[in-house]
């Protein structure tokens, strides 16, 4: 099944199972009793603030090593068509709500000596959400 956007439906059924998340997460953070009247609503926040990362991390990994795996053996270089070898470079993507540790896949032309991101069409759309690429010493 794809699809390029979800429905509204879809979209608010999500939102409720993360609701559900939430309050898992409550439960976790301060047992069943709730928190005491010491808990200021700023202590509150950071849970839901750390909450939403790691539900933002393990969402857009998932999907996006999923993603990744559905790729070509071989994607065809744009210039040329030659059918080139798909390798990965782990770099950091910064998304709404987060960052996360990316393997982004990559793809060298030994005849046009040049690199592309397979699939264009498939990828771009995320693209506009990565970081500008910087020096490995930045990490
Ligand atoms: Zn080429």
């Amino acid at each position: 099944m794809s699809q390029r956007t979800l429905s509204a439906e879809k979209l608010q059924e999500i939102r409720e199972l993360a609701a559900q998340w939430g309050r898992i997460v409550a439960r976790r953070a301060f047992g069943d009793a709730g928190p005491g009247l010491d808990i200021d609503f700023s202590t509150m926040e950071q849970i839901a603030s750390a909450a939403t990362a790691g539900l933002t991390e393990g969402t857009l990994s998932t999907l996006l090593d999923q993603q990744a795996q559905s790729l070509p053996e071989a994607p065809a270089c744009p210039d040329c068509q030659r059918p080139c070898p798909v390798s990965y470079e782990d770099r950091t993507l910064t998304a709404k709500g987060g960052q996360l540790p990316l393997r982004e896949p990559i793809c060298h032309c030994p005849d046009c000596r040049r690199d592309f991101f397979p699939p264009p069409d498939l990828l771009a759309s995320g693209r506009t959400q990565l970081q500008p690429r910087r020096g490995r010493d930045d990490r």
